[in-house]
């Protein structure tokens, strides 16, 4: 752990495994309560500091950090290919993606700029200025390891917050990696603060319990949202929320078939669907169905399940045993439900798969409302194809979930793009893109997928407070 500028060890320790092995690669600190109410002691003890240094030498920090986060780019991918499984090429992306937050808040910890209005009353001026707001506190997911972190770290640090944070269980050591960084980026004691744990419900109670943490930042699963939503309720804390989501993916019959089989493979197995903008149901109209299918099926063929290390590899492991689980529960479902099976529907357990956490690459079609599949968010690699007739019908029916992140439109009609990009109830939108994401770009979801955005203006005005001064003069 890092409290208050130092690493910390405990007594207790917990494991780390590899997911496409079973190795061990790692002990971490397990972090308690007491803990956390340290943390959280440095972080308030170091706020009045840090929220009055300059932008600019806030903004230097996370520079200083973006230049060594590049720098350890080969080693940090690697770390992350072996402690959650993503392909090498995948953790490449993933780093730089992590490191375009630390520079994109750090210059725009120079832009938080106020505003005068005019008063109806001659002797009155108005004077609008916006200031950090507080310790802020943040949980995040073991999916995208290293960028959940920089995406609430950086504007925390960017808007003069302090900040203690807990990383996913099954993925510390990209998080100690992070701090490695900061802490030589020159992050001031307390500012930033680690607390690794094997279980998280003590460390989150804290997070809602504690009087002085003024924000919680959360990336996960929506019941776990949920859950400290309503904790962070009782003092009127600020909540950052970034859920889950079951994003459906509209391909309209004069899309290309192939361009759009195309893209809706990438997206869909992208981090073996571990990611909260997977496509959950890929509603195809008729027309082009049988083509969408063939090159769709074609790709899936063509795809190498294994060790994310191993070259050539485009499908690494899932998480654990319990989500190899609940994949192949939606997959027998569906095929008893009518659903026809085109590729892989099991798990992949012999010789160099034994010690991991394999799933073949599945694809799935005529699927119906009828099927979990339709409504229960799968995070895994198994693409579910649901033909459409008309634009209304595919747009109530995407429409229907209570989720409500990403959603992605293949068309080349330019007034249909226009209305379903409108229409559809999503905090993101793809329209021919699979990847409508950036530090520069608002993320984050509507309905139960979230509260608030990250990355771009948003992001950081979700860490500031707007203060009003009436001056009479
Ligand atoms: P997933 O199912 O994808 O692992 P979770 O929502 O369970 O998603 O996990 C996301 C993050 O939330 C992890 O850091 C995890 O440790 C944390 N977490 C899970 N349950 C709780 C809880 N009850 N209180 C606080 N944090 C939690």
């Amino acid at each position: 752990m890092y409290i208050n500028g130092e690493w910390l060890t405990t007594g207790g320790t917990f494991s780390v495994a590899n997911p496409a092995t079973g190795e061990i690669i790692g002990e971490v600190a397990d972090g308690d309560q007491n803990h956390a109410k340290l943390a959280i002691g440095a972080a308030v003890a170091a706020f009045k500091g840090w929220s009055t240094t300059t932008a600019y030498a806030r903004a230097e920090v996370l520079h200083k950090a973006y230049a060594l986060m590049l720098e350890r780019k080969q080693a940090l991918a690697e770390l992350m290919t072996r402690e959650q499984g993503k392909p090498l090429k995948a953790a490449l992306n993933e780093v730089q993606y992590a490191a375009d937050f630390l520079r994109w808040f750090a210059e725009e910890a120079k832009r938080v700029y106020g505003e005068t209005i005019p008063s109806a009353r001659a002797d009155q001026r108005f004077m609008v200025r916006y200031q950090a707001i507080g310790v802020v506190a943040a949980i995040t997911p073991w999916n995208y390891p290293i960028s959940m972190i920089t995406r609430k770290v950086a504007p925390a640090l960017a808007s003069g917050c302090t900040i203690v944070l807990k990383p996913a269980e099954a993925t510390p050591l990209c998080a100690i990696a992070v701090f490695e960084i900061l802490h030589e980026a020159g992050a001031p004691a307390g500012v930033i603060n680690l607390v690794t744990a094997r279980d998280p419900v003590p460390i989150g109670k804290e997070f809602c319990a504690h009087s002085e943490v003024k924000k919680l930042t959360f990336t996960g699963s929506t019941a776990v949202g949920q859950q400290l939503a309503q904790g962070a309720a009782a003092q009127l804390k600020r909540v950052s929320m970034e859920l889950g989501g079951h994003a459906p993916f509209i391909v309209f019959d004069d899309a290309d078939p192939v361009h759009a089989a195309k893209g809706a493979s990438l997206v869909k197995f992208l981090n073996t669907g571990q990611a909260c903008i997977s496509p959950n149901r890929i509603f195809v109209q008729r027309g082009i169905l049988d083509s969408f299918v063939t090159t769709f099926s074609d790709r899936v063929a063509k795809m190498k399940v294994g060790n994310g290390l191993a070259e050539g590899t485009s499908i690494g492991p899932l998480i654990n045993q319990a989500a190899v689980k609940k994949i192949s529960r939606q997959v027998e479902d569906a095929v008893s439900k009518g659903a026809v099976l085109h590729n892989g529907g099991t798990r992949l357990a012999d010789g160099d798969y034994s010690a991991g956490h394999f799933f073949a690459p599945t694809l799935l079609s005529n699927v119906n409302e009828d099927m979990l599949i339709y409504r229960e968010e799968t995070f895994g690699p198994v693409a579910a194809i649901i033909p459409f007739d008309d634009y209304d019908q595919v747009i109530e029916m995407a429409n229907d979930t209570h989720y409500g992140l990403a959603a992605y439109v293949y068309t080349q009609n330019l007034s249909r793009a226009m209305r379903a990009f409108e229409a559809l109830n999503f905090g993101i939108i793809g329209i021919n893109d699979i990847n409508p994401t950036s530090a520069a770009a608002p993320f984050g979801g509507m309905n139960q997928s979230g509260l608030g955005r990250e990355g771009a203006r948003e992001g950081l005005a979700d860490y500031l407070e707007t203060k009003l001064g009436g001056f009479s003069i």
